[in-house]
C-alpha cells in the first residue's frame, strides 16, 4: 500500500519544479551532513561550525533577501524556497535552522535594510559565504518580551560612541565576528554593528542548557564600548526597526519547525507500525494510537497550508507582522504537541537518543519562547482583531 507520508493532502502539488528542488537539496544536506552527527552535537553541547561552509555554498545564508542582495553574493530565493530550506534544516536540528535565521534574518537582513553602503559591501559578501558569523543582541536580563524596557545605552563621544549594558540569551554570540545591537540614545533605540575585539566588548557563553545544545548561546558586556560613528545603522529607527527583523525571523521559524514536527511522526508512525503489544498486534493496530497519529499529521498538514500561503503573501509583499504572529505560535504550538505524543508513543524508548524525539522536544520549547513567546504573539492577534494593546 501506497502511504501519503507527511504530504496527506498532496501538498507538493502546490509548489514550483523549482520549490521542490530547494527542498531536495537542503533535505539530502540535512540527510548527509547532519543527521549522522547531530545527535553527538547535541550530547556534546557543540553547534557544528564545521557545516557553515557547506550551507553558505548552498545558498542557505541571508537566502531570502531579495533581488538587492544577489550583488552581495546572495541567492535571492523566493519566500517559499526559504521557508523549505528552514524546514528541512530543522527536521535536521533546531539549533542549525536558528544559525541560519540568526546569520540571515536577524543579521544580513538589517544590515541590507538599514546599513550603509559601506557596512553591506563590507559585511553581507562575508556573511552569505559563512566567512564571518553575526549575531542578535536584543534581549537584557530584566527585558525579554519587553525590550522596549532596554537599559543598554549608547552617548555621543566625539564623531563616535559609548556603548554600556549587558544583553543575554544570544544566539552565536561568542562565535559571532559581529553583532547588531540594540541601545538607547537620546534619539530612541538604535541598531549598532560591534566588530570583534572592539573594547570594553566582550562574550561569553550560557552553559548547562538542556534545550538547543547543538547552539551557541551567550552573554554580550560592553563596559565603557568605544564604537565610530561609522558602527550605528544610519537606516534603523527606534524599536520598529529592531521588530522589523523578528519578524523576518519569525517567518522562518513558523516553516522551520514543521520539519521537527514532521521528524516526530515519521518517527512515531514507523515505530507503532513495527512494534508490537498484546498478542502480537502492532501499536498502531490500536484506536488510542491512531487517534494521536491523525492528530499529528492533520496538524502537520494545516501547518503547512498556514506556512504556505503566508510564503506566498510575503512574496507578494502583503504579509503582515500579526500574520507572521499566527503563523509562529501555531506552528510552535503544533510542532511541540506532535514531539510530545511521539515521545509517548514511543514509550520509554522515546526518552533516549537513539530516536530524536526528546531532542526536538527540549528545543521546541526553547523556539516557543524565543522570538515573540506565545503569549505575546497572542496579544499581537488580540490587538489585531480588537485594535486592544493588551501587553500591559
Ligand atoms: C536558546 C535561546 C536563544 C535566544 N536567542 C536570542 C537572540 O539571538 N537574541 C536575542 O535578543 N534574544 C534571544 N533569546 C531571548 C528570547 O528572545 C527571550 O527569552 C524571549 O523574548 C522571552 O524573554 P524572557 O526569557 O525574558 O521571558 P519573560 O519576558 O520574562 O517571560 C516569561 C513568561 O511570562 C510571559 N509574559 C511576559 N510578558 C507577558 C504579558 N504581557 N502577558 C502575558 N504573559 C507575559 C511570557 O510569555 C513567558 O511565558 C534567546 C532565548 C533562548 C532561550
Amino acid at each position: 500500500m501506497d502511504f501519503p507520508g507527511v504530504d496527506y493532502l498532496s501538498i507538493d502539488s502546490q509548489f514550483s519544479a523549482q520549490e521542490l528542488l530547494v527542498r531536495q537539496t537542503a533535505r539530502r544536506f540535512v540527510d548527509e551532513r547532519v543527521l549522522p552527527t547531530i545527535r553527538d552535537c547535541y550530547r556534546d553541547a557543540r553547534f557544528p561550525s564545521e557545516l557553515i561552509p557547506e550551507m553558505a555554498e548552498l545558498g542557505f545564508l541571508g537566502a531570502n533577501l531579495g533581488a538587492e542582495s544577489e550583488q552581495y553574493g546572495c541567492a535571492a530565493m523566493n519566500n517559499v524556497e526559504y521557508g523549505l530550506v528552514m524546514q528541512e534544516l530543522e527536521r535536521g536540528d533546531s539549533g542549525l535552522r536558528s544559525f541560519a535565521s540568526v546569520q540571515g534574518a536577524l543579521v544580513m537582513y538589517p544590515i541590507l535594510h538599514f546599513g550603509s553602503e559601506e557596512q553591506k559591501k563590507k559585511w553581507l559578501p562575508l556573511l552569505q559565504a559563512g566567512k564571518a558569523v553575526g549575531c542578535f543582541g536584543l534581549t537584557e536580563p530584566d527585558f525579554g518580551s519587553n525590550p522596549a524596557g532596554m537599559r543598554t545605552r549608547a552617548v555621543r563621544d566625539g564623531e563616535g560612541w559609548i556603548l554600556n549594558g549587558e544583553k543575554t540569551w544570544i544566539t552565536n554570540g561568542s562565535a559571532a565576528d559581529v553583532a547588531i545591537v540594540w541601545a538607547r540614545t537620546g534619539d530612541g533605540i538604535q541598531g549598532f554593528l560591534i566588530e570583534r575585539g572592539a573594547p570594553g566588548f566582550a562574550a561569553s557563553d550560557i552553559h548547562d542548557k538542556w534545550s538547543m545544545r547543538a547552539s551557541v548561546t551567550s552573554s554580550l558586556s560592553m563596559v565603557d564600548c568605544r564604537l565610530p560613528a561609522s558602527a550605528a545603522l544610519p537606516g534603523a529607527k527606534g524599536l520598529k526597526s529592531a521588530l522589523a527583523c523578528l519578524t523576518q525571523a519569525r517567518f522562518g521559524i513558523g516553516w522551520g519547525v514543521i520539519g521537527a514536527a514532521m521528524d516526530c511522526y515519521e518517527t512515531a508512525r514507523s515505530y507503532t507500525v513495527t512494534r508490537t503489544q498484546f498478542d502480537g498486534k502492532p501499536l498502531a493496530g490500536h484506536q488510542l494510537v491512531q487517534e494521536k497519529l491523525a492528530w499529528m499529521i492533520t496538524e502537520i498538514t494545516k501547518a503547512q497550508l498556514l506556512a504556505l500561503h503566508c510564503g506566498r503573501l510575503k512574496d507578494q509583499g502583503r504579509l503582515e507582522a500579526a500574520h507572521v504572529s499566527m503563523l509562529k505560535r501555531n506552528n510552535v504550538s503544533a510542532a511541540i504537541e506532535c514531539a510530545r505524543l511521539s515521545r509517548d508513543l514511543l514509550g520509554a524508548n522515546g526518552i533516549t537518543g537513539e530516536y530524536p524525539v526528546m531532542r526536538h522536544l527540549c528545543n521546541l520549547e526553547t523556539v516557543k519562547t524565543y522570538e515573540g513567546t506565545d503569549h505575546i504573539h497572542a496579544l499581537v492577534i488580540g490587538e489585531r482583531v480588537t485594535g486592544i494593546p493588551a501587553y500591559r
